[in-house]
């Protein structure tokens, strides 16, 4: 048994749903066809910028990327399933305009949560790791199920009581005016460790060609900044030093690596990675 928490999609979200599928359709039929034969477990599935132009997905994405796209996976997910695949997609924005362009060394706090576009030197690669993204209960009341969706990087996330056992609760106690006829929730809860969902991430640091330049240009300029960066699923493993590349990336704020972030108040920039394109 599991828990049904849908609701109707806001009329912003419809409207998002329905452009992604559309989009899709008049654009990529015959790559989604070709979904039955990927083997991989993540496929990332690119998708040209100018195609979302001349729809409303131009003025939505750049203010609610998050949404945006959250949507677009939960379409092509669809559109893959419907083809019997295997395989997990998401989507990879690539080719934005200039107006997302943006020199690494020019980013300060007020660019938190945009999505810009930057031209990078990879100058150093960590170990490829996991990070848990969701993490699955169960009530041994009532034997529903639910999720609990975790941040990178931050405390972990934990429920303590069933919300659907509390909501029935509640609404007894109002209806026979507190003289309920069921006991008060118990924390009858438990971790579904094995269906637990993680992520392959990877840190990395960057750093921008044009400070690389500058330094072996003038002598009296040494100064080369590098950035944490990190990205994830089929990009994990993918990279190699000096590499040059775009990255199109979120701005965030992070604590100081080998801090608790909790503990200390200054933050670093860490670019969340949402598509990568390789010079050619
Ligand atoms: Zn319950």
């Amino acid at each position: 048994m599991s828990t049904i928490h849908t609701t109707e999609p806001d009329p912003e979200s419809q409207l998002i749903l329905h452009t992604w599928r559309k989009l899709f359709e008049n654009n990529y039929g015959s790559e989604l066809d070709r979904s039955s034969l990927y083997e991989e477990e993540v496929f990332g599935f690119e998708v040209r910028w100018e195609l979302l132009k001349n729809t409303p997905l131009h003025s939505i994405f750049p203010n609610n990327p998050k949404k945006a796209l959250e949507l677009g996976n939960q379409v092509i997910r669809e559109q893959f399933q419907n083809r019997n695949s295997i395989t997990r997609p998401v989507i990879r924005i690539v080719g934005f305009d200039q107006e997302f362009s943006y020199y690494l060394e020019d980013v300060r706090t007020r660019d938190r949560g945009r999505l810009l576009s930057f031209q990078v030197t990879v100058t150093n690669l960590d170990t490829p790791m996991g990070w848990l993204k969701k993490s699955k209960y169960i009530c041994h009341d009532c034997g529903v199920t639910w999720s609990v969706n975790q941040s990178l990087a931050r405390e972990r996330k934990r429920s303590t009581i069933c919300l659907d056992c509390e909501r029935e609760y509640i609404k007894q106690m109002k209806e026979s005016k507190g003289k309920a006829k069921i006991p008060p929730p118990t924390h009858n809860i438990t971790m579904l460790v094995e269906e637990n969902v993680y992520e392959d991430i990877q840190y990395i640091e960057i750093t921008c060609p044009s400070m690389i330049s500058k330094v072996l240009e003038q002598e009296d300029s040494n100064q080369i900044y590098s950035y944490l960066a990190v990205v994830d699923d089929e990009y994990v493993g993918s990279l190699s030093i000096n590499q040059e590349v775009t990255i199109n990336a979120w701005v965030e704020l992070d604590h100081l690596p080998n801090r608790d972030f909790a503990m200390d108040t200054r933050r670093v920039f860490i670019f969340k990675v949402h598509s990568i394109e390789s010079k050619n």
